[in-house]
């Protein structure tokens, strides 16, 4: 038990770096405290240059920035949305805010992403959805040539979920730039943060300026306050968009920092058969935003013993998300799996995956505990 009263090992947390304080101490001196100034427009621009989205809003979180791109793609109440079902809550939950009915599509196996095959499938069932809701998981970039081409074919608009992906490429491009609308996430415990936060990004430069309106409460340009729609309190602070920029900075070394954390345990795994690292897409480069595993089928350790006997070690792991089509909540929603009569591929990776620690901070003591105490599970 020696171990346990060492310092706790991160799934993945914040990490500041000096330049964050810079910024924020500018927005203090110049009483910029509020909802817009100048961190809020160069964060904007800084991300636009970044992943050559073209335009940018910054929002009070990725979900807020979802809400906002589900409302400017015309998304209204009895609307069919199609939502990758492998991800996480906030994905899905601004489907239903608009009363819009979710239809939940299965992964493939080759990178856990949304599954062409049953997206296809979702496009004979329901015809005309008003949109698509892209989601590239773990930082592993979706197939995006082959969802683009069928969702082209359909006249259908793409909403990239890239809150986990932001820094990941696929052919080059930056993921959140391929949909007619991306977002991406600045929560604790993403690749960057800003405490919280989020991006409505855009090549349209129509929709986001619409997406700043909306965001400061729709008001009309007049003098006095008036409005002609609904509005949101949806904007970024100047003081969070502070943070943004500094961490802005550092996008590229958490990046390799994380890829080392994946090839490390790819390395430290490869000779346990039963262990298999999550997917990486050939066509694409993956920020490795969370490192996962899965164990082949038929192993006496379940991901269970293996988170287990991590958190009996002060390291905290997590499972897989939980798919959308096996939630309460989202129980009377429409499935369309990727297998013909088996289980589904995002129930199989929920029920044999889990999430490594994949926190950038972590030394390599660090990751040689974790890499020790999951290890030994395996060679008993
Ligand atoms: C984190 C996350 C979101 C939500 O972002 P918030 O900034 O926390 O609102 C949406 N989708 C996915 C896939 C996420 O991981």
């Amino acid at each position: 038990m020696e171990n346990s009263t060492e310092k706790r090992i991160y799934l993945s947390s914040p990490t500041m770096h000096g330049e964050e304080q810079r910024f924020v101490a500018e927005a203090f001196d110049t009483n910029w405290v509020a909802p817009l100034g100048p961190n809020v427009n160069n964060f904007e621009t800084e991300l636009a240059q970044y992943t050559g989205c073209g335009h940018a809003a910054a929002l009070s979180s990725g979900t807020a920035a979802i809400h906002l791109g589900l409302k400017l793609l015309g998304v209204q109440e009895g609307d069919v949305v199609f939502v990758s079902s492998l991800t996480f809550s906030a994905s899905c939950n601004p489907i239903v805010y608009e009363k819009a009915v979710p239809v939940l599509i299965d992964s493939e196996p080759d990178t856990w992403n949304m599954s062409p095959v049953a997206l296809e499938r979702a496009f004979e069932k329901y015809p005309s959805p008003k949109a698509v809701v892209i989601v590239h998981l773990y930082g592993t970039p979706a197939k995006m040539d082959e969802i683009m081409q069928i969702c082209a074919a359909h006249n259908v608009p793409i909403l990239e979920d890239a809150a986990e992906s932001l820094g990941s490429t696929y052919g080059g491009k930056h993921t959140g730039t391929f949909g007619r609308i991306g977002i991406y996430s600045f929560n604790g415990n993403k690749i960057i943060t800003t405490s919280g936060g989020g991006m409505m990004v855009s090549r349209e430069e129509a929709l986001v300026k619409e997406a700043r309106l909306l965001s400061t409460q729709a008001r009309d340009p007049a003098r006095h306050y008036q409005h002609s729609r609904i509005g949101y309190n949806y904007r970024m602070s100047n003081v969070d968009a502070g943070i943004g920029r500094g961490q802005l900075m550092h996008l590229d070394e958490h990046v390799r920092l994380k890829k080392a954390i994946y090839r490390r345990y790819q390395e430290a795994f490869a000779d346990i058969e039963e262990i298999v690292m999550n997917p990486l897409n050939p066509g694409g480069d993956a920020n490795n935003w969370l490192s996962c595993m899965t164990i082949r089928e038929g192993c006496k350790v379940t991901p269970d013993m293996v988170m287990d006997a991590l958190e009996a070690e002060n390291i905290e792991s997590r499972p897989i998300w939980k798919p959308m089509h096996l939630q309460p909540v989202f129980a009377a929603c429409d499935f369309i799996n990727h297998n013909d009569g088996r289980m589904s591929v995002s129930e199989d990776i929920f029920v044999r995956g889990m999430c490594l620690p994949s926190d950038i901070k972590n030394t390599d003591a660090d990751m040689d505990r974790v890499i020790g105490i999951v290890r030994g599970l395996f060679q008993r």
